[in-house]
């Protein structure tokens, strides 16, 4: 009875000691498996695209508003979000006219916003540039001036005179979301005689074809006929991270310039020379000669491919690998003539990814061209950049 007793007393014990052993074992194997296993991916919320020959490829946003207009959030959580962003360049541009916290917060100096942004910014490389949103009914709309001198002078009446005083301030200056509803009821940017005096006096250099949600194709034409520079912006008034849903892997829409060097003065340059391309959603819209390059460095291939072998020897399917280097992804349509031993025309590659394509050339090649046209990359409304990548093969002895 006694032993019984004994047993029946250490069995418990040793339940949960092995319990506890199972436990810690199973809790270490499934560490290890989170390891190993790639799990659902959500980007590292930091913006990465690499840069293109000849320039830096900087990220801007420069449409942000705080409670010194109709925003809100205090400038330093512009700031703050724009770092976790990996943000490069950035302007506050609050509403000239339309001040909706004006009975809390008077506004004696409308540069105020921007003093308290380059003060967050401080021991950062963010560039702060000071901005402002000239804001008036259609025509002319809403406008961001910026690389002003002070903000305080473009407080005034006339709605050319502002324009004229923010360019004589040497700002670049560009139409805010021209199909806004608002202002747009169908949704499609016009240009009116206004814009188009505008645009004649240097007073006008840039569109936004990106607007917080929204693009319009139409404001895309406008920029390719009237050389104006192709803008995407958040236009945010909240939170980046509620607005974009940036913890599930979304992002705001930047616009991407090519600069020669980091500084202000070169983004202003750049600006004005028209080299941007905006990124929204899952897509890249810009000019041809700037997205061309961008997908070109975005996208790299292995410097030689392999033909795969069999027991039998080497075939003729070619293995072809993409690294994507960038956060885009690139949807990318077969017009090579050859067909794959694995996908079908379209193929995705993934942020940040590698993609072997496994190319059926048929006879055995030195040499192979393959052509796609990136289908969600836009140079003109309806077109699509086509990109020629020439592939090198190793050479192989058979068996
Ligand atoms: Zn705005």
């Amino acid at each position: 009875m006694q032993d019984i007793g004994n047993l029946t007393v250490l069995r418990p014990k040793l339940y949960f000691e092995m319990k506890f052993i199972l436990t810690i074992l199973l809790t270490s194997l499934c560490l290890n498996l989170q390891a190993q296993t790639p799990h659902t991916h959500i980007p590292d919320r930091a913006i990465d695209f690499p840069n293109v020959p000849g320039y830096l490829t900087l990220k801007s946003d420069l449409h942000q508003h705080s409670v010194f207009s109709d925003g809100n959030v205090w400038p330093n959580i512009r700031i703050q979000e724009a770092l976790r962003d990996d943000l490069d360049v950035v302007s506050m541009t609050e509403h000239l006219e339309y001040l909706p916290h004006k009975a809390d917060i008077p506004l004696p100096d409308r540069n105020r916003a921007h003093e308290i942004a380059v003060k967050a910014a401080r021991n950062t490389d963010l560039i702060v540039v000071l901005g402002s949103e000239i804001t008036r009914s259609m025509p002319p709309g809403h406008a961001n001036a910026i690389f002003i001198k002070d903000a305080n002078k473009l407080v005034m009446d006339d709605s050319v005179a502002v324009f004229k005083e923010a360019h004589e301030q040497g700002a670049f200056i560009f139409w805010n979301h021209p199909n806004w509803t608002p202002q747009a009821s169908d949704g499609i940017a016009r240009l009116t005689p206004m814009h188009q005096d505008l645009i004649a006096k240097g007073y006008l250099n840039g569109i936004e074809v990106v607007n917080d949600i929204t693009y319009s194709e139409e404001a895309l034409q406008i920029a390719l006929d009237n050389n104006l520079t192709i803008m995407g912006t958040s236009d945010i008034h909240d939170l980046i991270d509620w607005q974009f849903d940036v913890p599930n892997g979304g992002h705001r829409p930047i616009t991407l310039i090519f600069a020669k060097e980091r500084t202000e003065a070169s983004i202003k340059e750049a600006l004005f020379a028209g080299r941007t391309a905006v990124w929204f959603n899952e897509t890249l819209i810009g000019r041809a000669n700037m997205l061309t390059p961008l997908i070109k460095a975005s996208v790299t291939i292995e410097e030689e491919a392999v033909y795969q072998t069999t027991s039998r020897g080497i075939t003729q399917v070619l293995n072809v690998s993409f690294t994507n280097n960038s956060d885009a992804s690139f949807m990318l349509y077969n017009k090579s003539g050859y067909t794959f031993h694995a996908n079908d025309d379209v193929i995705i590659l993934e942020p940040h990814s590698i993609t072997t394509l496994q190319v059926k050339t048929k006879t055995q090649q030195t040499e192979i061209e393959l052509k796609f046209t990136v289908l969600n990359a836009v140079i003109a409304p309806d077109a699509h950049p086509d990109l020629v990548w020439h592939i090198k093969v190793k050479a192989q002895e058979g068996k």
